[in-house]
Parts: structure tokens; C-alpha cells; sequence
């Protein structure tokens, strides 16, 4: 990671100004088909992405039900995370992580994200949140250093790579395979045979 850090922050969670201190509700996520930053991400796909296969699967779902609000998530999780590579390899902008910390609790470099679904947790509850991913195809229990080691496989690569092969890797199931590929040097040259 570049001395850059100063500028890479994690988005926290913000409270309005005395006397009230509310939280603040201004939550917002990447659009995986836009790349738009927006705080309502539901409402703006169903606005202007309803034709998205991932958004008429959810859409068929019935309302408010358990299974449309996680076709929703994966979305937003697949938008953060292609947003969040985007971020960490300019070294500048905010890490839109899956639980905001307070403001100055936590840095970019204590988050990984998850295998499975690519959302960015606390390098030391990634294990916890691992283990009950919806995301996630396997019942095996995870071990801490495994699954840290599969987050930070899925961190932006530091050699040059296309964002074509970026996001063929990012749309792959993040198994074994994307794994080993990324572990591979020299792999941006693959995209020579693709
Ligand atoms: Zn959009
Ligand atoms: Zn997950």
C-alpha cells in the first residue's frame, strides 16, 4: 500500500450536530451498473436498472421478503466492492464497508472483504461474519487465517490490470480458481489469451 493512506479513509457513521446527535441515515452504495454513489440504491435500480437481470430477479420476489432483500444485497455488495478496488488502488476516496465504524475508530487497512459475498468487514470479525454468510455455497467452518487470506486475495491486484479482466475476476464465484489465478504471478497476462 502507498503512503497515500491519508487520503484513503472508511466511511463512518455520521451524527447530526448538538443539541439532537442523531445518526444520521445517509448510508449510501456504489451502483454496480452505473457507477453512480447513491443513497437510496433500491429505489434507484428499480428507477433506472429495471431491465438488469439481477434486478428482475429481485423484483419478482415478493415485497419485503427475505429473498428479494438479498438479491438487493448482493448487488450493492458486488457495486461497493467494485467501487472499493477502484479506491484502494487510487489510493484516495472512501471505503464503503459493510458496518460503519464511528469516525477515527477504524482505518481502511483493518478491512477485508469477504470471499463469498465481497463485502468489506473488520479484518477480525470476517471469520464471525464468514461463518454465516448467505453467500456462501460450503457448510465447512472457517479458520480465521484461511478466510483472511482469501479476503485479501480478492483486494485489487498490484500488478496493471485491465478492468476488463478485473471485472471477469470480480464476477467469478470466489473460489479456489479465482484464488489460485490471482495467486499466480504474472496472471494480468492472461488477459493476452482472453
Ligand atoms: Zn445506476
Ligand atoms: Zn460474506
Amino acid at each position: 500500500m502507498p503512503s497515500t493512506s491519508k487520503v484513503l479513509k472508511v466511511t463512518s457513521t455520521k451524527f447530526s450536530t448538538a443539541p439532537t446527535s442523531k445518526r444520521m441515515w445517509d448510508r449510501v452504495h456504489c451502483c454496480l451498473y452505473c457507477e453512480k454513489v447513491v443513497p437510496k440504491i433500491a429505489r434507484h435500480l428499480q428507477t433506472h436498472h429495471a431491465g438488469e437481470a439481477l434486478v428482475v430477479k429481485a423484483l419478482l420476489l415478493p415485497k419485503k421478503s427475505s429473498a428479494r432483500n438479498a438479491v438487493f444485497e448482493d448487488i450493492r455488495k458486488k457495486g461497493d466492492y467494485a467501487y472499493n478496488s477502484k479506491v484502494i488502488k487510487e489510493g484516495m476516496g472512501e471505503l464503503l464497508v459493510y458496518k460503519r465504524p464511528k469516525v477515527g475508530t477504524m482505518g481502511p487497512a483493518d478491512y477485508l472483504p469477504c470471499p463469498h459475498c465481497h463485502g468489506y468487514f473488520v479484518k477480525t470479525a470476517l471469520w464471525r461474519h464468514e461463518s454465516n454468510c448467505t453467500a456462501k455455497k460450503t457448510s465447512e467452518s472457517p479458520k480465521l487465517s484461511n478466510c483472511q487470506m482469501a479476503g485479501g486475495a480478492l483486494l485489487p491486484t498490484k500488478e496493471p490490470c485491465s478492468s476488463k479482466l478485473q471485472t471477469i475476476l470480480a464476477s467469478m464465484r470466489s473460489d479456489g480458481i479465482v484464488l489460485t489465478i490471482r495467486g499466480m504471478s504474472g496472471f494480468a497476462s492472461m488477459e493476452s489469451t482472453m
